[in-house]
Parts: C-alpha cells; sequence; structure tokens
C-alpha cells in the first residue's frame, strides 16, 4: 500500500470487468481492495455447460493473457470460431478470420470460466486485498480520499473507487453520475443446441421476424443459441415444449446452417435494457463495465466494451503517482470510453431498431450486408472494430512493463 492506511483503488464489483481491472492494477503496481457480495462460485471441470456464454474479442483474449488470467481457461471449454455469417431478408455477409490474417474472429466462453480463471489470478496477487463476501454499506466521498465502509464495521480508504458493480450500480449512484435507460420489451432467449451436424466454429446470425437470432459455437459442436425477442413472444416462447420450440426456431431460421434441430437444454429469458452512463467519472470516482454502459447482446459487445475500459484506464493512469490527485486522469478515461460507448451501443441500438420498420426495415438490412459483401474496406473496417485488438494494444504493452 501506498502508506499504512489508504489503497491506490478501490473496486466495488468484482465481476469479469472488476477482476480484470484489479489485476491490471496490480500489474502496474498499484494497491487494490476489491469488494463482492459473493465470490464466484467454483466451475469444475465436470460442470455442464452454462447458459451464460460470451463472444470474447481477440482484443479481449489478448487483454486477458496480458493479465496472466487466459491461461486458466480450459481449452476444452471454449469454442473459437473464425467465420462468422450475417443474414438478413435476402441480404448475407460472410466474415473469415483468414481473410484478415487472425487465427479466430472471437471465442465462446462461459461467463463463469473466466470468472474462475480471474479470480484464480488474483488471489495470487499480494497487491490485490479480496473483500468477499462483503456487503458496502457507506460510501464517503472526501476531498483527498474515497471510504468504503463494509457491513461488518470494517472501513477501506483510497485514492479512487471503481464502480464495476453491474447496471444498477450502487458507485454510480454514489458519484452521482446519470444514466439514460431504453427498455427494449425484449428479453433474450438463450439455450443450448444440439444440431444435425455439428457447428463447425461458425457464428451465425439471422435477423428473424421476431429479432436477432444468433447461434454461437460451443464445445462439441453444439451451439449457443440468443434470440431477442418481444416481451409477448418470449412468454409464448419460454411455454411451449421442446418439440413446438425447434419447430419454431426452424421456421425463422428459414435455412438452419447445422441441419435440423435435434434438442435443446433449458431456456432462459433475459430482460434487456440499454442503459448509459454520462460521464464515465465524477472526481476520483470512475465507471467500468456494466455499470459505464449496457448494451443489446445482438453485436456481443458488452463484455468486450467493459475490458476496452479496463485498457483505458491502465493507459489514463500510466505514470500517475499515489499521492496526486487522479479526477483528471478518471476525466480522460471518461471522455475516451464515453465517446467509444455511444458510437458502438448507438451502432448496435440502430441495428436492432431496424426490427420496428417491419420488412422494410429487414430488407434495408439485407441490402447493406449484401453491399458489405461486396466490399472489402467495409468489411476490413467492420473486423478491425469487433476484434478490439487496436483498443488493447498500448494497454498491453504498459502491461508487459
Ligand atoms: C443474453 C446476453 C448475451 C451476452 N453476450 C455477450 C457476448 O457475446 N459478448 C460480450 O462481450 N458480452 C455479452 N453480454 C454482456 C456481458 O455479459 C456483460 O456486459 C458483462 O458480463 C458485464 O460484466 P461486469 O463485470 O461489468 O458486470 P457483472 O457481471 O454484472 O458484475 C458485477 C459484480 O458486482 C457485484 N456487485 C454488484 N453490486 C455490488 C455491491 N453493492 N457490493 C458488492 N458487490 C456488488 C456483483 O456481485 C458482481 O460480481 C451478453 C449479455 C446478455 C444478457
Amino acid at each position: 500500500m501506498t502508506d499504512n492506511e489508504t489503497f491506490d483503488a478501490l473496486i466495488i464489483g468484482g465481476g469479469t470487468v472488476g477482476a480484470a481491472a484489479a489485476l491490471a492494477l496490480a500489474r502496474t503496481g498499484r494497491e487494490v481492495a476489491l469488494i463482492d457480495r459473493k465470490p464466484p462460485e467454483e466451475h469444475p471441470e465436470d460442470a455442464p455447460l452454462d447458459p451464460r456464454v460470451v463472444a470474447v474479442s481477440p482484443g479481449s483474449k489478448r487483454l486477458l493473457e496480458a493479465l496472466g488470467a487466459w491461461r486458466h481457461v480450459r481449452p476444452a471449454r471454449i469454442a473459437a470460431y473464425a467465420d462468422m455469417q450475417v443474414v438478413a431478408g435476402r441480404g448475407k455477409v460472410h466474415f473469415r478470420a483468414t481473410e484478415h490474417g487472425l487465427a479466430a474472429l472471437g471465442r465462446i466462453s462461459e461467463l463463469p470460466e473466466l470468472d474462475q480463471a480471474l479470480w484464480r489470478e488474483m488471489k495470487k496477487r499480494r497487491r490485490i486485498s479480496i473483500h468477499a463476501p462483503a456487503d458496502v454499506q457507506n460510501i464517503d466521498v472526501e476531498d483527498d480520499e474515497i471510504t468504503v465502509t463494509l457491513a461488518d464495521g470494517q472501513t477501506l480508504a483510497g485514492r479512487m473507487l471503481l464502480g464495476a458493480d453491474g447496471a444498477k450500480s450502487r458507485v454510480r449512484a454514489a458519484a452521482g453520475i446519470e444514466a439514460t435507460m431504453h427498455h427494449y420489451n425484449q428479453r433474450a432467449i438463450v439455450a443450448h443446441l444440439a444440431t444435425e451436424q455439428s457447428n463447425p466454429g461458425t457464428a451465425w446470425q439471422r435477423f428473424t421476424d421476431l429479432g436477432p437470432l444468433a447461434l454461437l459455437p460451443l464445445p462439441e459442436g453444439r451451439s449457443s443459441l440468443v434470440w431477442s425477442v418481444h416481451d409477448d413472444e418470449a412468454d409464448r416462447l419460454m411455454e411451449m415444449g421442446e418439440e413446438a420450440f425447434l419447430e419454431i426456431l426452424t421456421e425463422h431460421c428459414v435455412e438452419p446452417p447445422f441441419g435440423a434441430f435435434t434438442a435443446t437444454g433449458e431456456r432462459h429469458a433475459l430482460p434487456l435494457i440499454r442503459r448509459q452512463s454520462k460521464p464515465l467519472a465524477a472526481g476520483r470516482i470512475a465507471l467500468l463495465g456494466d455499470a459505464a454502459r449496457s448494451v443489446h447482446p445482438l453485436a456481443g459487445q458488452g463484455l468486450n466494451l467493459g475490458l476496452a475500459d479496463v485498457a483505458a484506464l491502465v493507459e489514463a493512469l500510466d505514470g500517475w503517482q499515489s499521492k496526486q490527485d487522479p479526477s483528471d486522469r478518471l476525466a480522460r478515461y471518461s471522455r475516451r470510453r464515453w465517446s467509444d460507448s455511444v458510437l458502438v451501443a448507438g451502432g448496435i441500438h440502430a441495428i436492432n431498431e431496424t426490427r420496428t420498420l417491419g420488412e422494410l426495415g429487414k430488407h434495408a438490412l439485407g441490402a447493406g450486408f449484401t453491399a458489405m459483401r461486396f466490399a472489402r474496406p467495409a468489411r476490413e473496417i467492420f473486423v478491425r472494430r469487433a476484434c478490439g485488438l487496436d483498443e488493447v494494444r498500448k494497454a498491453v504493452g504498459i502491461l508487459a512493463g
């Protein structure tokens, strides 16, 4: 610690983003206290595949490697995709990793697998003081430090406070930061599916009449379904039996890419809300991950944006001396990540909203995809952005020392 009492940073929230932030700061020599209501549950080797899966971009993977966490992610529990196909109406675009000099366009991983990997690495770092399970009772913002009081009476003081405490962030409220909200009136139906042919490592997406539907590769050739549909449709799809569900799924896929659907695991329905905090920092407090913004899952970017926040924070704090007020650095972080969030989240939002235009929206989207198919520079820009390698490059250099 900088002195006997004050941490460089207190982090509330030890989900994927908070744990990555703690590791990043510790690796750059900072003393950190991480607080979470509960540590992640063990994720044993023989655990059934968890429904909470995410597409990890090449940039996020590179950051997790630099943090020493990726080596704990078991290869048998991830599925890479070198192919991505997007279909809307009669329009179609196909992205291939090889065309862009990449081994994969992304990797599908279970969130509990990522969290276990990060916590395993975190527990090895003596610069990180972990407080979990712990309830935050009070957050006091003073001129020269922030004090967090836990329910057991313990107080922790930090030069800055980072809120990685998810979409309903308490840190955001403590900082007096406003968040705009948009209820999509949609829910994401998620389930693991078995198909006639194995998924060969393709991320496939179709904009169906009910909403965007993605099939993402899972280990053992299965696919993860993420189908964002209106609340009323979600109720109907959740209530129907397996056979009826697979039938309606087949109908909306039009041409299911891996042959007939043969089985589905348990279905879950998750409400979709877009949130955007503005700004992302106030004084000594900054927000990261879903506390900063939450986006529609159709582009699989929520966690990747959160990990890009971590990379931007590493850059913003490069050269910062513990005794200095970090407010200017955090303001710089906020400006950079706010404009990026708005650009990405806005783009995702606009694509999702084409559904409100019915057939016209679908054809416009399809025409856009077809145009992209014949425009290599546009595909390059899209892949570069989705892969997120540029966002983490500088931070990875700083972390490497
Ligand atoms: C259906 C669906 C599909 C998705 N697919 C993708 C994808 O393919 N790719 C992608 O990048 N993203 C995807 N996402 C988004 C991604 O899951 C989230 O953006 C990401 O998991 C958020 O991580 P986080 O660490 O910011 O927040 P969280 O995971 O919500 O973690 C917050 C942590 O804070 C703790 N906490 C909260 N409040 C307190 C408190 N008061 N005191 C102490 N601790 C507290 C919680 O216990 C938790 O551990 C998807 C989301 C959905 C819904």
